[in-house]
């Protein structure tokens, strides 16, 4: 089959592997027929996360049941499904406390120079050796394990795009204005108008927010923020002091009541970049995550949706204990929502696609990762066709 793979930091073709077969009675072997390449891909195509071999990426997909595994009784062949990004068991303790992005039951997890999270737990599909090492979606054909868990069947009359966004970053910008416990009433800021930025931006309204604040480096990223998502617009300049002014001038000088980070790890730094930034005390990539903590009022939130894979980096550790503030974070829980989130699409209460800027064969996914990354062309979000 065709398949998207990493060979090396910003080297990754379209190439022909071998199909998956089932490995396990609960796996289910999916025909991919729309997947799309996330902000967490770009961190593996920087070497910020590092792959030592080849792998399949790819974790935003969806697509039609091929063959199912002998306890597979929920689903069978030609049933249509979207499946949530982290490979969770269903029944482990953090998948019993509905934290499935931290599922005991994957498999072990590998790291440069032995590891560089201590815990066991937390799988992604195409997410590296480091997040387990299971092969990902942006190929013709894709192993889903555990299959009586993630995959959700998808109604007929909506396709393939209007849904495709509830593998991950609906359901990570969801998350973050969960972690934030918007109610209703709230000003919520968001640093980073990537895609899950401006799905965190869908996801305020929905949950009621009185006013939504969204802060990009990249003015066409503003403009889909805008247009997507009716946010009110601040272009970061020189050290982002000037967005943090404004989101206080629009707060009484109070500051949001969430800040939700949705930049990540500097994605042009490699992680040995990050080691002797670290060594050398220099100031790294959290002036964004220090940005938020300084925009974010008194005893506000901040969930951190971005991905920062590094062990320790500089942090305004006085900043969060001062101003009482509450950090969340990690790799979202996307099986918590993406029922209630699947329901939304259907009832026309949101709308998902109308970030979509590019579509394109699987063949073509080494230009889809350079410009996503580039930011060429107005990129917001690639969509590739396994098939075409
Ligand atoms: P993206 O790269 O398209 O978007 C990031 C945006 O941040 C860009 O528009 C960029 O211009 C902007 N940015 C850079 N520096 C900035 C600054 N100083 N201030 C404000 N904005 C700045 O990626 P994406 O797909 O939107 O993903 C965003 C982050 O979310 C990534 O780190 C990704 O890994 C992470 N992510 C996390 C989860 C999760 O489960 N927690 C899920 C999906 C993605
Ligand atoms: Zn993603
Ligand atoms: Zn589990």
């Amino acid at each position: 089959m065709k398949a998207a793979v990493i060979h090396a930091p910003g080297k990754v073709t379209c190439d022909n592997v071998d199909d998956p077969g089932i490995q396990d009675d609960r796996d289910v072997i999916l025909k991919v027929t729309a997947t799309a390449i996330c902000g967490s891909d770009l961190h593996i195509y920087s070497g910020g996360v590092p792959q030592p071999r080849p792998m399949v990426l790819g974790h935003e997909f969806m697509g039609i049941v091929e063959e199912t595994g002998k306890a597979i009784t929920n689903l069978k062949k030609g049933d249509r499904v979207v499946v949530p990004f982290p490979i969770a068991c269903g029944h482990c303790f953090f998948c019993d406390h509905g934290y499935p992005s931290n599922c005991e039951h994957s498999n072990p997890r590998y790291g440069p120079e032995g590891g560089i999270f201590e815990e066991k737990g937390g799988a992604l599909f195409g997410y590296t050796d480091l997040y387990g090492g299971y092969d990902g979606g942006q190929a013709q054909y894709v192993r889903v394990p555990y299959a009586d868990f993630g995959p959700r069947l998808v109604p007929d009359n909506l396709t393939d795009e209007q849904v495709l966004f509830l593998t991950d970053i609906f359901p990570t910008g969801y998350s973050g204005v969960d972690w934030g416990e918007v109610k209703g009433g709230e000003t919520v800021a968001i640093f980073g108008s990537g895609p899950v930025g401006i799905m965190a931006a869908k996801a305020a309204w929905l949950r009621g927010a009185a006013r939504v604040l969204i802060v990009d480096t990249i003015q066409y990223r503003l403009d889909m923020a805008k247009k997507a998502a009716n946010a009110e617009t601040i272009l970061w300049e020189e050290d982002g002091k000037n967005a943090i002014e404004a989101i206080r001038a629009a707060t009484k000088g109070r500051g949001a009541d969430v800040c939700i980070e949705a930049v990540g790890f500097e994605p042009d730094r490699t992680f040995l970049d990050r080691a002797k930034a670290v060594i050398n005390l220099e100031k790294g990539s959290p002036k964004v995550l220090e940005a938020c903590m300084s925009a974010v009022r008194r005893n506000g939130i901040v969930p951190v949706l971005g991905v920062y894979p590094v062990t320790y980096d500089n942090f305004p550790v006085g900043q969060f204990f001062d101003k009482g503030l509450t950090l969340r974070g990690g790799q979202a829980p996307a099986h918590r929502h993406i029922d209630t989130l699947l329901q939304y699409v259907r009832e026309g209460k949101v709308i998902l696609d109308d970030i979509i800027t590019h579509r394109l064969p699987l063949t073509k996914v080494a230009d889809g990762y350079s410009m996503f990354k580039k930011k060429e062309d107005n990129c917001v979000k690639v969509v590739l066709d396994p098939w075409a």
